[in-house]
């Protein structure tokens, strides 16, 4: 992909572990490469159909000085969401923050951090059974839309689907949500959590139905399993009510578990 470098933007601040690095500070260089496609900007000739070197440079500056961390990997991590967030053109960012000055007691030339960072694309499986139904999911949607480090927050359509195992409880509304993200999949879990809670804060019933789920069901192409996590979510290929929506959205999307696309996952789960 193109790229525009940035290299050596000399910054005087206060990161580190140590109490008289917060204190007196010290001399950091930061290199940035902003990613995006230039094809259409070589042709245009204009300032605003590509990112400004000179304000990415002043935004980088801004969000250096902002806080003092301790480490300058927290330091690489908030100015690529900066930029991200920021300038829309950029698809990826590379950051490197060089501390020449760090606390190393031998000789050394410099250390660094070197971070990527780009726009996640991510679907969620979203439902509720409970009290006013559209507006969980809809407030949903809202809150996720707020957040800065969420964007192009799309809905399928919401269907109404029979409940799943053999509790009496209400039919449910589904749908999917796509969403692009700079949150890891822990985070974003945190993220669906916070917003579970305060939808569940209104339920009448302490151990009855869902006011609100949300299901991470595919992060990019990643296959993991913790305690806490499994992606793609579980059970996907055996759920109509979720690849119907899916396939709505992006029937050509690829399940990296089974290399098999939506579509091809619900035209088998309709004929079993
Ligand atoms: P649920 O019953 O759907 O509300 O999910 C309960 C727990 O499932 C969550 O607290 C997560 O720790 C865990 N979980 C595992 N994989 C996923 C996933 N892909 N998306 C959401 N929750 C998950």
């Amino acid at each position: 992909m193109d790229f525009i470098n940035i290299k050596g933007l000399k910054i005087y601040g206060y990161h580190g572990v140590l109490k008289e690095e917060k204190d007196e500070g010290q001399e950091f260089l930061i290199d940035a490469k902003l990613c995006f496609d230039m094809t259409n900007v070589g042709l245009l000739d204009e300032l605003d159909s590509t990112v400004d070197y000179s304000k990415v440079s002043e935004t980088i500056k801004e969000t250096f000085l902002e806080k003092k961390y301790d480490l300058i990997e927290t330091v690489a991590e908030v100015v690529a969401r900066e930029i991200l967030v920021n300038y829309a053109i950029v698809e990826e960012v590379y950051i490197t923050i060089h501390k020449p000055h760090a606390p190393i007691p031998i000789d050394f030339d410099d250390v660094s951090v070197n971070i990527k960072r780009k726009w996640n694309q991510v679907y969620l499986g979203v439902g509720s059974n409970l009290g006013d139904r559209n507006k969980y999911i809809q407030d949903a949607i809202d809150s996720l839309t707020k957040d800065k480090y969420i964007k192009d927050v799309k809905c399928s359509t919401l269907i109404e689907t029979k409940p799943y195992g053999n509790v009496e409880q209400g039919d449910f509304l589904n749908g999917v949500i796509e969403l692009w993200t700079l949150m890891n999949p822990k985070e974003l879990l945190n993220k669906l959590h916070e917003i579970e809670s305060s939808a569940k804060r209104t339920r009448e019933i302490h151990w009855g139905p869902r006011t609100l789920d949300l299901d991470i069901l595919f992060y990019e192409e990643i296959v993991m399993s913790t305690n806490e996590l499994t992606i793609p979510h579980a059970d996907i290929e055996n759920r109509l009510f979720v690849l119907e929506p899916l396939c709505e959205l992006n029937s050509s999307l690829v399940n990296p578990k089974n290399n098999k696309t939506v579509n091809e996952m619900l035209i088998e789960l309709r004929a079993r």
